[in-house]
């Protein structure tokens, strides 16, 4: 197939206050295709100025929006839904094509997921009631929970769209206005909705201020008139992150990076094992925050798991993104490839093997493009560098173990708790492993399910808050008590 010709603008302005506007000093960043290198569009960046007014805005969007009623916040989360469902294909595309990623994936998995959380959040705010307390006789005490104000946003390049979704639909929903900033790699399935939703969302409530990460990101993290910091991205960066909340004394809830231990013991069933391998790392090209990346196989079926797993990776096809039955696409740029193949040398210097893959990919079309092959890598001890840090690509580690309370050791002898998973028909150890490891989600005989109404977050250096769940919604406001005397005498006290 050959790639589609869709339409996109020539240059993708900043979203403030319910109008496109240009970068008050006109800069503009180039926004590449990764599978071919081909240029699809300009970016603005936004400079202080642009982001102190959109700051401004979302204050003056903020001060109306916090009067409307839960059931107009959950008609407008809704209609957004509606939208990113009738325009599926469209954003899908612009995804794949903006990211690298098949569009199987976005066309079933990104897009779909995205106003399923808007759904959600619409559901959650409609369910959301105060409560009154008496407390005695002559007093009762009221709490009603308010918004926050303003909340900045960043996100990053791995599931560009869906990470929009993650945090839009419970500010949105709780009542309060946003100032997002998506990576500038990735920017353009989001302004593409921002188009289709500029006359739903009343104006200053949704504020996109695109740019680098150094500039545009930093001036949005160090304004000082923001109620709450929101951040998904590297671990490096949420250091960044929470040390600005500090600075002003705000919250931030924080999705951090992951490299997640997914369990195989003997009992498993090998053809869903295989199968759950493969979605726990080639996922996404494997640029999965929860990745199942350290791959721990119990002694009886290591032989058998490897030899199957191989022949799995084998038969895995990487390709251009826009065609239909391509498995893996491309990675998000040279950068990310580059460091995804350092860390494939690393591992042999410190003694692994790999297994299969271990290089670029060539052929169906990906000689211009950042490619990687999925890879096994075997002979891995838990110490080395390969399992200890974020690949993120489709490469995994193999680590064999003897028994249950080994490997729970070595899933945990890690800095991050973000995803993981066991795999056998033993329902007791499913719940006793899935209770021990130290981690915000563990899935039982799958992975990589993500559906709004599971709270998802990080345990240890994966972050801080839940996401994809109403208790989000604590998260996007406070609590107003207000407190009533009935009583008409006085105290006596004084
Ligand atoms: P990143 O931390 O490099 O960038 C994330 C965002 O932060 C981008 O928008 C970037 O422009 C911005 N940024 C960078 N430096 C900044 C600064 N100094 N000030 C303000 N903003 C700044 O992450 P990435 O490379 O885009 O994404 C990959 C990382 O995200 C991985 O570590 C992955 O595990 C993590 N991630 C986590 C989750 C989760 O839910 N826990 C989900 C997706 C991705």
């Amino acid at each position: 197939m050959s790639k589609p010709d869709i339409k996109l603008d020539k240059e993708y302005k900043l979203f403030i206050g319910g109008e496109f506007v240009e970068a008050e000093n006109g800069e503009t960043l180039a926004s590449y295709c990764p599978a071919d290198g081909e240029l699809l569009a300009h970016i603005a960046q936004a400079s202080q100025k642009d982001v102190d007014k959109a700051v401004e805005a979302a204050w003056e969007g903020f001060r109306e929006y916090k009067k409307t009623s839960r059931y107009e916040r959950a008609a407008i989360l809704n209609k957004i839904a509606d939208v990113i469902d009738e325009n599926r294909d469209h954003l899908a595309m612009v995804e794949s094509l903006d990211n690298g990623k098949p569009i199987r994936e976005t066309r079933a998995v990104d897009i779909p997921l995205a106003s399923e959380h808007f759904r959600y959040f619409a559901g959650a705010i409609l369910a959301e009631e105060g409560s009154a307390n008496a407390i005695d006789e002559n007093t009762l005490s009221i709490v009603l929970r308010e918004p926050l104000g303003v909340v900045g946003q960043i996100i990053p390049w791995n599931f560009p769209f869906l990470m929009a979704a993650w945090k839009l639909s419970p500010a949105l929903a709780a009542g309060d206005a946003v100032v997002m900033k998506p990576s500038s790699t990735t920017s353009l399935s989001l302004m593409e909705l921002m188009k289709l939703i500029k006359d739903i969302v009343p104006k200053g409530v949704i504020n996109i201020v695109t740019g680098s990460g150094s500039k545009s990101g930093q001036y949005l993290l160090d304004h000082k008139n923001l109620s709450k910091l929101a951040f998904t991205g590297s671990t490096e960066v949420g250091y960044k992150i929470a040390d600005a909340a500090a600075k002003n004394l705000i919250p931030a809830t924080l999705e951090l990076g992951g490299k997640s231990a997914n369990i195989f013991f003997d009992d498993c069933d090998l053809d869903l094992a295989i199968d759950g391998l493969a979605m726990g790392i080639l996922f996404n090209q494997g640029q999965v925050c929860c990745a199942g990346s350290r791959v721990f196989v119990q002694e009886g079926i290591y032989d058998e798991f490897v030899k199957r797993a191989v022949e799995k990776f084998s038969q895995i096809k990487v390709g251009l993104p826009w065609e239909e039955d391509t498995q893996i696409g491309a990675q998000v740029n040279r950068s990310q490839t580059e460091k995804v193949l350092g860390y494939i040398d690393l591992a042999k210097k410190e003694g692994a093997q790999i297994a299969i893959g271990g290089e670029k990919a060539c052929g169906n079309g990906t000689e211009k493009g950042y490619f990687t092959m999925p890879t096994l890598i075997t002979q891995v001890k838990n110490d080395m560098t390969v399992a200890r840090e974020e690949i993120f690509g489709p490469v995994a580690v193999v680590i064999p173990f003897k028994e249950e309370a080994d490997v729970v050791a070595m899933a945990n002898d890690s800095e991050y708790g973000l995803g993981g998973a066991v795999w056998t028909r033993n329902i007791n150890r499913a719940l006793r492993v899935a209770r021990a490891i130290e981690t915000g989600r563990m899935w039982v005989n799958t992975y990589n399910q993500l559906p709004a109404g599971a709270p998802f977050g990080g345990y240890k250096k994966s972050g801080i808050g839940r996401e994809n769940h109403k208790m989000m919604l604590d998260a996007y406001s406070q609590v107003k008590n207000i407190f009533i005397n009935t009583s008409e005498k006085p105290s006596g006290l004084y």
